[in-house]
């Protein structure tokens, strides 16, 4: 089977500043990844890279063995809640039904099919009876949850999320993982952004740790490790500290 996502010698930087150097890994259709690593590590400019969102300065990105433009309608991406400006003027309803715009084409409306998909994802995030609020009034966790219903209308085969559970409610963390859980059940790819050590071992199968390159990625049981994990927080004790918790 081909991977989901195959990145060879991936390198982005910013003004000249390279943030990610060297990263190469393939991820198996199928799998919950998590992304680690300590804060500035490259996590986000590691996903935006590979989604063509980052101009890469040097490397290869493919999905499913394909270039990104002939699968973007089958890749969904949810970024960082403190990226969206949440004042904008729009609906929950609406924000979702945006998710369908990629499979509608030029020029055309979300019609019965659309809304009815709309509708469903809302209710699968439980929060149907939020639909006709405006974005800015929920609580973080509901946003979250409107942004990955939004994922949901497009029936992605791979999802990437970033930092999703960041300043969100416990129950919708719960609902969050329950959903990514189920797709992934039903054979779709799953990767997760995620700086918080001590749930990684019950949400994913396999960890990236990251530290502008790559540092290991595998198993959760051989990256969780102190030995590994210090290579990439040497210098951030009460992370290693965490660690021992996770583990
Ligand atoms: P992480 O997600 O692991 O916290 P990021 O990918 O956000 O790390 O950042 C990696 C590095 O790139 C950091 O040093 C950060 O300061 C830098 N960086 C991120 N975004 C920008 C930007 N828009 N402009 C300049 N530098 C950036």
């Amino acid at each position: 089977m081909t991977s989901a996502v195959e990145v060879r010698d991936l390198h982005v930087s910013y003004y000249g500043n390279e943030a990610i150097r060297d990263v190469t890994f393939s991820i198996e259709q199928g799998s919950m990844v998590g992304i680690i690593g300590p804060n500035g590590a490259g996590k986000s400019t590691l996903i935006k890279g590979i989604l063509g969102l980052l101009k890469k300065d040097k490397g290869s990105v493919r999905f499913f063995g394909e270039e990104l433009d002939k699968v973007r309608k089958r890749i969904a991406y949810v970024p960082q809640r403190s990226n969206i400006d949440w004042t904008f003027p729009i609906t929950v309803m609406d924000t979702v039904l945006i998710g369908t715009y990629p499979s509608l084409g030029l020029f055309k409306f979300p019609r019965k099919r659309e809304k009815a998909l709309a509708l469903e994802s809302l209710s699968k995030v439980g929060l149907s009876e939020y639909r006709n609020r405006q974005i800015g009034e929920l609580s973080g966790g509901q946003q979250q949850r409107v942004f990955l219903a939004r994922a949901l209308v497009q029936q992605p085969e791979l999802l990437l999320l970033d930092e999703p559970f960041v300043g969100i409610d416990v129950a919708s963390e719960e609902t969050i993982v329950h959903i990514l859980k189920e797709l992934q059940q039903e054979g779709k790819t799953i990767v997760v952004v995620h700086h918080d050590l001590s749930k990684a071992n019950s949400y994913f199968d396999q960890l990236l740790l990251l530290n502008k390159e790559l540092i290991e990625y595998g198993d959760v049981g051989d990256v969780l490790n102190q030995e590994v994990m210090s290579k990439a927080y040497a210098h951030q004790l009460r992370f290693l500290e965490e660690v021992e918790v996770a583990l």
